[in-house]
């Protein structure tokens, strides 16, 4: 992919834990073995949340995008009608990873499906990067975290096995910040993360253990916004105005070999209200904040709505004449 960057959206976002979570830590069956019988009739808890290499509590990056990514796969196939917009990036057959395998590296882009686009697969790095979450505020010690009981899920059947109590910690209350870097992105991408935005504003998107049992619920906000341009070709800005246009890198990446990428040529987002602005010759930084980034959000989330129409993310594409994001011949 792209080795220049030419846009970059950067934000900070909050995770309230408005129910108990548990993301549970890497703990092998054996391990937790050996610490139970070290911790023998100190009630421990069989499942404990994860902490970080200095001990702190918090939730990976990775974690967080594999809730986005497994979400927005969701908001794609509701609006695919019989399309397939999102890979199953599970399958052998149908996965973009193992279809691309082949694919000359200049290729792989053009001919990812949508979800892959953004979050990419074995053949090309993602263009979203999430830091660690941690909690705004005092840390708290895992070992003071409170402890519940739950009834042990048979790992074969799924179903609940006789009389196995497990003991699990858990969180509430607390909200943990981090930071999500989206680079060289289209406007339709945005438009898919405004979808996302709001199913976590309306806590709809669950994370981490027990979900079936309750656990999980979150809030997800996104807070102050940061959007860079960098090269030759910059958006309008009027700094009186304090409004500006966003560019998708359709708009931005002029090099011949453009082609090879497909990206959309989408109109550009006109008159974005932004709270400050720095430009230089080959560099404009806007930042929005508060109802600002809403705005833009649900401006922009139009652009993956009419998206399929309107042949933003449509790709025909693989062999054996499967065809992704254009309907397949009965
Ligand atoms: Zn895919």
């Amino acid at each position: 992919m792209l080795k220049m960057i030419l846009n970059e959206i950067r934000l900070i976002f909050h995770i309230e834990a408005i129910g108990p979570i548990l993301i549970k830590d890497g703990e092998t069956d054996e391990e937790r073995k050996i610490r139970k019988e070290r911790e023998e009739g100190q009630s421990s808890p069989d499942m404990r949340f994860v902490v970080d290499t200095n001990n702190r509590i918090f939730i990976p990056g990775s974690s967080i995008r594999g809730v986005w990514r497994s979400w927005c796969e969701k908001i794609a196939r509701t609006i695919s009608e019989g399309v397939p917009l999102a890979c199953d990036p599970f399958s052998d057959s149908e996965s973009c990873s193992k279809r691309l395998e082949k694919q000359s590296p200049d290729k792989v882009y053009a001919l990812s499906c949508p979800i892959c686009k953004l979050f990419g697969n074995t053949s090309q790095g993602s263009r979203i990067r999430i830091s660690d979450a941690y909690i705004i505020g005092a840390d708290i010690n895992r070992r003071n975290l409170p402890i519940r009981d739950g009834i042990g899920i048979d790992r074969f059947t799924g179903g609940a096995s006789s009389g196995a109590k497990f003991r699990y910690q858990y969180l509430t209350g607390k909200i943990f910040k981090t930071e999500v870097y989206i680079r060289n992105f289209e406007l339709w991408q945005l438009g898919l993360l405004g979808y996302l935005f709001r199913d976590f504003e309306e806590e709809l998107v669950p994370i981490g253990f027990g979900k079936t049992r309750g656990l999980g619920k979150i809030k997800g906000t996104v807070e102050d916004t940061n959007i860079a341009f960098y090269g030759l070709n910059q958006p309008k800005v009027n700094e009186t105005n304090k409004k500006a246009q966003i560019l998708g890198i359709g708009h931005l990446y002029k090099d011949a070999d453009k082609d090879n990428y497909s990206f959309a040529t989408e109109p550009p987002l006109e008159d974005i209200e932004f709270s400050s602005a720095i430009k230089t010759a080959i560099n404009t930084t806007i930042t929005l904040t508060g109802k600002q980034v809403k705005d833009v959000l649900t401006k922009v989330a139009n652009y993956w709505a009419a998206g399929k129409d309107a042949g933003y993310y449509i790709v025909a594409q693989g062999s054996r004449n499967k065809i992704l994001g254009v309907k397949r011949d009965a």
